[in-house]
C-alpha cells in the first residue's frame, strides 16, 4: 500500500513490516527440529498454520489484545457482585483460532488419553508459533491442555468434561461449563505467604455431602474467566487439589471473588487475578493430602509450554532483528552486510537453533514417555533443567534482538517491546529458576539409576563434540558434591547445554558441533557475538535461520 508521502521528506531505509510471512515455511530449524523429532507427516498442516499466524492480521490482534488490556467488573450498577473480567474482541479472537488449531487438546484423545505418535511435538510446533504473535492468551490455552493430566487423577470427573474439553470450539460465554461448546481450565496455588512452598497454603477445604466448600484466597490465579480451576485447599487429610467450576451445580454462580487485576509488566492481555473464595463449591481431585502429587502433573506439561513459548518469542526476535538488518543500511552498507551484525546475529542464531532443536527434542519425550521408560526419566530429569536454562536465556536474547533494531526496537508499535516485557515471566511462573535446579536435584535423587542412564545417553548421543566429555565429568561431579544446592544452577546449566547438543545433533550435526565448540568447550561470552565462527559458518547460519 503507498504512504501519502510527508511535506518535509521522503521515508527511507526503514524495513518493512515483517508480517504476511509463513512462520513455518521460513523457519527451517523448526522444521528440520520437527521431523527429527517425529512430525515430518505434519508439515502441511504446520505450513497451514504458520501462513495463518504469520498474517498482518493475526498481528493486528496480537497488538491489540495487548493495548486493550482486560479490565475487571466487580459489581454492577446496583452493587450486586459480577466478577466478570472483560476482554477486547481480539483476545476473544486469538483465543478462538488457537482452540480451532487444536493448542489447547490435541495431545489428548477425546478420552482424555495422550494421543501418542508426534501429537506433543506437533502442538509444540503451533505453540512456537502462536508465541511469535500473542502470549498472552497461551495461558489459557496452556492450563487447559495441561489440566487434563491432573483430571485424570479422577477418572469420573474427566469422564464428564472432556467432551466439552474436546471440542475445537472456543465459547467465551459466562455460562455453566456443562452448557458449553468449549471449556478453558485454570489453576489457583499461589497464595500471598507462599508460591513455591504450597504446603503453606492456608485455603480451607471442608466437606459438605459429596462436595466440599473453599475458603481463603489465592494471590496470583490467571485467566479468571476460565470455566473451572484446580486449587489447592487444605482438608481435613491434608492439601488436596479441587476442581472448583464458576458455577455451582444448581446453576448459580459460584462464591469466586475476584478482588483486583495484576498490574504486570508484560504478559498483559492475560488478566491475572487476586481471588477469594468465599465457601465456593468444589470437587476433590484425587485423595485428601495428595495435592501436589496431583497437580504436579498439570505444572509438568505447562513447565513444558514455558519453554516452547520462551524458544518462540527467541525465534520471533531473531527473525525480526535478521528481517532489519537484511534493509537498514548504515555507511552506506547494510547492516546485514557489517562483521560485527553478522557476528552477533549468527550467535544468536546459534542460540535459537540449539533452543528449537531442545524443546522438540523434549516434547518427543513426552509423547513416548508411556511405552519408554528412557523418554519417561528424560522427560522428568530435563523438563526443569530445559525450562530453566532456555526460559532464563529469553530475556537478555530479546534485549539483543530489539538493540539490533536500534530505536526501533524499543519502541511500542513493533512486537520486540512486548516479546521482551513478556520474556522474564516464563522464568517466573510453574517453578522459578532456583526451583527448577533443585527439581532436577530431586530428579537426580528419586531415580539415581535412571538419571545416569539419561546423562549416559546425552554423552553418547555428543560423542566427539567439543567440551562435552567434560561437560559429562562436570556435571556427575556437581551432582556428587555435599553441598550440591550450591552448585545446582552451573551443574544444571551444563546438563542442559549438553542436553541442546545432543538434540542438535541429528536435526544439524555441523550446527550440534558449532554450539559445542563455543558454549561447552570454552564458556559462552556474557555478549552475543563474541564468539569465533568462520566467514561460512556465519553465512550459513544466517541464510538458515531467515532465507
Ligand atoms: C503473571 C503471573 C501470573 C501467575 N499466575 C498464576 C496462576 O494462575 N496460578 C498460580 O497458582 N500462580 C500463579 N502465579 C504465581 C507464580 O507461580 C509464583 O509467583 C511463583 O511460583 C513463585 O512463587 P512466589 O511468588 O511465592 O515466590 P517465592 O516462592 O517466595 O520465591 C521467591 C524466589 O525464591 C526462590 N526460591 C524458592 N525456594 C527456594 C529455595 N529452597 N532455595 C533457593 N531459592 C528458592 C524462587 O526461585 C524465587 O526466585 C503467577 C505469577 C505471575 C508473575
Amino acid at each position: 500500500m503507498t504512504q501519502p508521502a510527508f511535506f518535509t521528506h521522503e521515508v527511507l531505509n526503514q524495513s518493512p513490516p515483517f508480517e504476511d510471512v509463513n512462520l513455518f515455511a521460513l523457519d527451517e530449524t523448526l522444521r528440520a527440529a520437527v521431523a527429527a523429532n517425529g512430525g515430518a507427516a505434519a508439515a502441511d498442516e504446520l505450513s497451514e498454520f504458520g501462513k495463518h499466524w504469520g498474517s498482518a492480521a493475526m498481528a493486528e490482534r496480537g497488538r491489540r489484545a495487548n493495548e486493550n488490556t482486560p479490565k475487571l467488573r466487580t459489581f454492577d450498577a446496583r452493587g450486586n457482585r459480577r466478577d466478570e473480567v472483560e476482554f477486547h474482541p481480539a483476545y476473544h479472537e486469538l483465543m478462538a483460532h488457537s482452540t480451532h488449531a487444536g493448542v489447547h487438546n490435541s495431545t489428548w484423545t477425546e478420552a482424555g488419553k495422550p494421543a501418542g505418535n508426534a501429537a506433543e511435538v506437533v502442538r509444540a510446533a503451533k505453540f512456537y508459533m502462536a508465541a511469535q504473535v500473542e502470549t498472552g492468551h497461551l495461558c489459557p490455552i496452556t492450563m487447559t491442555r495441561a489440566s487434563v493430566a491432573a483430571l485424570a487423577v479422577q477418572p469420573d470427573l474427566l469422564a464428564k468434561v472432556m467432551p466439552v474439553i474436546a471440542t475445537r470450539s472456543y465459547d467465551p460465554g459466562f455460562a455453566p461449563w456443562w452448557t458449553k461448546r468449549g471449556m478453558t481450565l485454570g489453576m489457583g496455588m499461589t497464595e500471598k505467604q507462599g508460591g513455591t512452598d504450597v504446603r503453606s497454603n492456608m485455603t480451607r477445604a471442608l466437606r459438605d455431602g459429596d462436595a466440599y466448600r473453599v475458603t481463603g484466597h489465592k494471590w496470583f490465579m490467571s485467566a479468571p474467566m476460565c470455566d473451572a480451576f484446580l486449587v489447592l485447599a487444605q482438608a481435613d487429610g491434608g492439601l488436596t487439589c479441587f476442581f472448583m467450576p464458576r458455577f455451582a451445580p444448581d446453576g448459580s454462580v459460584n462464591a469466586i471473588q475476584f478482588q483486583r487485576l495484576k498490574d504486570k509488566l508484560g504478559n498483559r492481555s492475560n488478566a491475572s487475578s487476586e481471588v477469594e473464595f468465599a465457601g465456593a463449591y468444589a470437587t476433590p481431585i484425587g485423595e485428601e493430602g495428595k495435592g501436589i502429587r496431583t497437580i504436579i502433573q498439570m505444572v509438568q506439561l505447562t513447565r513444558q509450554d514455558c519453554a516452547i513459548a520462551s524458544a518462540g518469542l527467541m525465534r520471533s526476535g531473531l527473525a525480526h532483528a535478521l528481517h532489519h538488518a537484511r534493509h537498514r543500511s548504515v555507511f552506506q552498507k547494510r547492516l546485514a552486510d557489517q562483521p560485527l551484525m553478522q557476528a552477533v546475529l549468527s550467535d544468536m542464531a546459534l542460540h535459537v537453533e540449539a533452543s528449537a532443536a531442545l524443546v522438540m527434542r523434549l516434547c518427543r519425550s513426552f509423547d513416548r514417555a508411556g511405552d519408554d521408560a528412557g523418554e519417561a526419566a528424560y522427560m522428568r530429569l530435563l523438563t526443569p533443567a530445559i525450562k530453566y536454562w532456555v526460559c532464563k536465556n529469553a530475556p537478555a536474547f530479546l534485549f539483543e534482538a530489539m538493540e539490533c533494531l536500534g530505536g526501533n526496537g524499543y519502541v511500542e508499535e513493533g512486537i520486540l517491546a512486548r516479546h521482551y516485557r513478556e520474556s522474564p515471566v516464563n522464568a517466573i511462573w510453574e517453578g522459578s529458576g532456583n526451583v527448577m535446579c533443585l527439581d532436577v536435584l530431586r530428579a537426580l535423587a528419586r531415580e539415581p539409576d535412571a538419571a545416569a542412564a539419561v546423562l549416559a545417553d546425552l554423552a553418547a548421543a555428543t560423542k566427539g563434540l567439543p567440551g562435552t566429555a567434560e561437560a559429562v565429568a562436570l556435571i556427575a561431579h556437581a551432582f556428587r558434591r555435599p553441598d550440591v544446592e550450591r552448585s545446582a544452577r552451573l551443574a544444571v546449566e551444563r546438563l542442559a547445554l549438553l542436553a541442546a547438543a545432543a538434540a542438535l545433533n541429528p536435526v544439524s550435526p555441523h550446527h550440534a558441533e558449532l554450539f559445542a565448540a563455543t558454549r561447552l568447550a570454552e564458556l559462552h561470552a556474557g555478549m552475543y557475538g563474541a564468539v569465533e565462527l568462520t566467514a561460512a559458518d556465519i553465512k550459513g547460519l544466517l541464510e538458515r535461520a531467515l532465507p
